[in-house]
């Protein structure tokens, strides 16, 4: 009886100047971006783990690793897509994806329903079925200063019949 899943994803990047911020497949103005081989969408890499963990499949540094010069400035999007084919090809559709951003900056309140909307749409479900929750580190550690942004994600799989 296979008819539910959970997976959970966990990924952080430092923050650094001149790089664009990309969280959720949104871009958002801000003084530093994410710093990583490919776009350093912290939260669309979460996302991809936590499917991939729930489908059994393996992690996301082990299907785009960061010393192969396709994923360099890649398009997190397209990883999550790819992503969500091999969840497909072993008969898993999403339920629901909840997370959570942890930056002390910048505030990401104005822009929770956008990155909802966006993983919504590269993950196949109704807006409604994405949460986006955003916690500063209340000044504590790397997040607390500013220095990286971190996200921890859930996914949960049904079956497809
Ligand atoms: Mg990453």
């Amino acid at each position: 009886m296979r008819s539910y899943r959970v997976g959970i994803g966990y990924d952080i990047h430092r923050l650094a100047d001149g790089r664009r911020l990309v969280i959720g497949g949104i871009e958002i103005p801000h003084a530093r971006g994410l710093l990583g081989h490919s776009d350093a969408d912290v939260v669309l890499h979460a996302v991809t783990d936590a499917l991939l963990g729930a489908a059994g499949l393996p992690d996301i540094g082990e299907l785009f690793p960061d010393t192969d010069p396709a994923y360099r400035d890649a398009d997190s999007r397209v990883l999550l897509r790819g992503a969500m084919e091999r969840v497909r090809a072993q008969r898993w559709m999403t339920n629901n994806v909840d997370l959570i951003v942890h930056a002390e900056v910048p505030k990401l309140s104005a822009y929770k329903r956008r990155i909802a909307e966006s993983i919504a749409a590269l993950v196949g479900v109704a807006p409604e079925a994405v949460s986006v929750k955003a916690k500063t580190n209340e000044g504590l550690g790397p997040l607390g200063s500013g220095d990286a942004i971190a996200c921890t994600a859930v996914a949960f799989l049904k079956a497809i019949e």
